[in-house]
């Protein structure tokens, strides 16, 4: 069967391997439809993601459909569309003990430290699965989504909030489009105003363009001087680290979703002094994923903003390659499997 694996870092190849067996009786055969390439993708594509190592079938944002009955399942009937968590924890580590399996020490996500699902079959355990009455195109969005719904639920967002998003790309429009879901207010804040238009479709009530408007003014304004009840920073950059912590309000929540490549250096008395809550957000639960495919039901994010590309199969090396080297002009890019 067709699959694309990464060979080395810049290398994308297409290539053919063994279709998949089915090796116990809770793995479901599924036929790949569409595959979501992320920023994981990128960095696995150009070797600075520190989790893979070479080669690697890419591939954990997935569309795809029932392509056999498994006996043991019966709800699974062939020809259903699902979508899947890519993820594997291993149950023993503390965070598993604690029900936390999004944040397992010795996680396993398809595409990154295991092959991944950008071939035509795969078998996934059917605890993976989740079915939607959503489209192949919206079913490919539901994991990259999660990630962002995941750290609403960590800042507790509610309806009451306002919630300020550093970040609207691909996972920060994820969060915009979580808080707005949750009766948020949502100010959204980029460098791009291309992003910032599709926050505002995603349901930021305010943008922020930190290029040129004054991120304090401009949030000082908009919430009559209190501060974000809630930052999700969703960036990693040293700036915006800090700025979380800057303008969140006094007793505010600040959540993590950017991984900062470098050092960063506080203002500690902050902490104390706005008795904060600071939180980390990794990868997202099952309970996300049904929050997500509610949302997508409910039309309440702008999937045809939001996906720019769409290619087959063949084409996925060469958009890697383009991708790699302009990566502005790239919003989600989804390869079309089967
Ligand atoms: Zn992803
Ligand atoms: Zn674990």
């Amino acid at each position: 069967m067709k699959t694309v694996v990464l060979e080395g870092p810049g290398q994308a190849q297409l290539a053919s391997v063994a279709e998949p067996r089915i090796e116990n009786e809770d793995e479901i055969l599924l036929q790949v439809r569409k595959i979501g390439l992320c920023g994981t993708d990128l960095n696995s594509y150009r070797g600075r993601n520190p989790l893979i190592s070479f080669p690697r079938i890419p591939g954990h944002e997935i569309a795809a459909t029932v392509a056999e009955l498994n006996p043991k399942y019966p709800e699974w009937r062939p020809g259903t569309p699902v979508t899947l968590s890519p993820y594997k924890n291993c149950g023993q580590c503390p965070a598993c003990r604690r029900n936390r399996p999004n944040a397992c020490r010795f996680n396993q996500t398809l595409g990154v430290q295991r092959d991944g699902a950008l071939t035509e079959w795969i078998v996934a355990p059917a605890q993976k699965l989740f079915r939607a009455d959503l489209s192949l195109k919206e079913l490919c969005l539901v994991e990259p989504l999660t990630v962002g719904f995941h750290s609403t639920a960590r800042g507790r967002v509610t309806a009451e909030d306002m919630v300020a998003v550093f970040g609207c790309g691909g996972v920060g429009l994820g969060v915009v489009s979580a808080a707005a879901f949750k009766g948020a207010t949502v100010i959204g804040v980029d460098l791009d105003d291309a992003k910032l238009a599709t926050a505002r479709n995603a349901g930021a009530a305010h943008t922020i363009n930190s290029a040129n408007e004054d991120l304090h003014d401009m949030l000082e304004q908009i919430t009559d001087g209190r501060g974000p009840d809630v930052v999700i920073e969703a960036i990693g950059s040293r700036q915006t680290f800090r700025a979380a912590v800057d303008e969140v309000a006094y007793a505010g929540r600040v959540v993590y979703l950017g991984f900062a490549k470098e050092e960063v250096a506080y203002e500690t008395r902050l902490f104390v002094l706005k008795e904060v809550d600071i939180l980390g957000s990794r990868n997202a639960l099952p309970e996300d994923f049904h929050a997500v495919i509610r949302m997508l039901e409910a039309h309440r994010f702008p999937v045809e903003d939001a996906v720019t590309h769409m290619v087959p199969i063949e084409e996925a090396p060469r958009i890697l390659e383009a991708w790699h080297h302009e990566p502005t002009r790239f919003g989600k890019i989804m390869i079309e499997v089967s």
